[in-house]
């Protein structure tokens, strides 16, 4: 049977297919000269003038690996989820059986029952079960190579910090921690421990997110000049951990408001230098005793181009973006739903002397299996993530001067990130 080829392996597997054609010959040549020297000769082990097999395939050697889907369970990397609530159940979980390279091996919950029925609805044995106080375990467990976290924001440092003690590689749920100094805790302890560390940013592993990305790069919409967008939804249970100051680390701003602040970044490719901001926490509604239900931004960037971003926790569900530039612009609406982005773009055509605007047709990919899926060939190929600690750590940077700006009411300056905060792009595969 042919392997399955990824998307923009086939030059590879072209020169492959050729050289085992050629070798083939060569060992097809040279069993009928052996099977003709039995025929005259008793066989004579290591004789001389024996034909020899090719190099390609000598028993020593390695059989080829060929990038593309583990079909062998065996192969995959193994992931601890950690917090059995909403994201682990509907999305994370049920993605690992859409991702290439990731399996399930272990699951991390307070709740013991409900721990042994999702194991058992994903094949993880009663040894692969933690709490939050044997946590710590997982060193022991070497089915374990990745621990993804997915517990509320305050918790996320913590967790960081143990799991990559217990020697595993982190993939951590946004927004990365509630301060600075818990995103640089994390970030060392990562360094310490010589695992990698990545933030669950999805929409950077998302389709039409990356389509635009090459769109921009590409130069198709001109020099970028202003990004718009909101991301907001209507937050019901007051007692929820969203809506406590300490878990949450923030209200609308941390939990929705990251992504336009994400996407102004990574779509511009640049790091603002100033912002200005205002939150609005209503006093009679018991939802906002301590987080704001709103949050307006105006991100500036050195080279003029300008973010303005909105995000809340009491409006009817609104998400996209909008990026222009001097030659075209392109929004995606919803941008940050887990199903169902759109695209559409506009520029002038000379030709035609008129605007014409444009819906491409993408093929949707799950937006989680398509993160985990990076972060698990990073482990495998020992490649930086593209969305390692420093990108959660330059947001949290500007969440924190975003919450300054709001509480003195001046606009307030940002230095420059101390080096990249992204890794390279994530491939075809991955
Ligand atoms: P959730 O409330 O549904 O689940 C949180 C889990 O943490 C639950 O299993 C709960 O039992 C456990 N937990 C442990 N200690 C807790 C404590 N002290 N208080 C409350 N819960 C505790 O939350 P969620 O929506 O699954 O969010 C979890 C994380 O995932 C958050 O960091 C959130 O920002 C992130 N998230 C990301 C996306 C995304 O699209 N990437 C979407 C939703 C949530």
């Amino acid at each position: 049977m042919q392997p399955r080829i990824p998307a923009g392996m086939d030059s590879e597997y072209s020169r492959r297919n050729f050289l085992l054609g050629a070798s083939s010959v060569v060992a097809a040549a040279g069993l009928t000269a052996s099977a003709n020297a039995q025929q005259s000769t008793s066989p004579k082990p290591n004789q001389q003038d024996d034909v020899q097999l090719s190099q390609d395939h000598a028993s020593t050697e390695q059989p080829e690996k060929i990038p593309g889907p583990f079909e062998n369970q065996s192969e995959r990397v193994g992931f601890a989820v950690v917090g059995l609530g909403r994201l682990t159940l509907g999305e994370i979980l049920p993605a690992m059986g859409k991702s290439k390279y990731c399996k399930p091996v272990a699951l991390v919950s307070g709740d013991r029952d409900k721990a042994r029925k999702v194991a058992a609805q994903y094949g993880i044995p009663d040894s692969g079960l933690y709490d939050y106080t044997t946590y710590d375990q997982l060193a022991q467990n070497s089915s374990v190579q990745v621990i993804y976290i997915v517990l509320p924001n305050s918790m996320h440092a913590e967790f960081t910090v143990r799991g990559a003690k217990a020697g595993k590689h982190i993939l951590c749920e946004k927004p990365m921690a509630t301060s600075t100094r818990d995103c640089e805790r994390m970030i060392a302890a990562c360094n310490a421990a010589n695992v990698k560390l990545m933030i669950a940013y999805r929409s950077q592993y998302e389709p039409y997110d990356r389509a635009l990305v090459k769109m921009i790069r590409g130069g198709k919409l001109g020099k970028l000049k202003q990004f718009v967008s909101t991301n907001s939804q209507n937050q019901g249970d007051p007692n929820q951990w969203r809506q406590k100051l300490a878990l949450a680390g923030g209200g609308c701003m941390p939990d929705v408001g990251v992504y336009c602040l994400n996407a102004a970044r990574f779509l511009s490719d640049e790091e603002p230098n100033e912002v200005q901001a205002t939150i609005y926490q209503p006093k009679d509604d018991p939802r906002f005793t301590e987080v704001e239900a709103s949050c307006q931004v105006i991100a500036k960037f050195p080279s003029g181009f300008t973010a303005i971003f909105n995000s809340a926790y009491e409006a009817h569900r609104s998400q996209f973006l909008r990026v222009e530039g001097v030659e075209a612009w392109a929004e995606l609406n919803p941008a940050f739903a887990y199903h169902g982005i759109k695209m559409r773009y506009s520029f002038y055509n000379q030709d035609l002397k008129q605007e014409i605007a444009h819906e491409p047709q993408l093929e949707e990919k799950d937006q989680f299996a398509a993160e985990m899926d990076h972060f698990a060939l990073c482990v495998q190929k020992n490649l930086r993530p593209h969305t390692p600690g420093e990108e959660g750590l330059q947001d949290q940077r500007i969440t924190d001067a975003i919450y300054l700006s709001a509480r003195t009411g001046k606009a307030v300056r940002i230095a420059p990130p101390s080096g990249p905060t992204r890794g390279p792009e994530p491939s075809e595969e991955g």
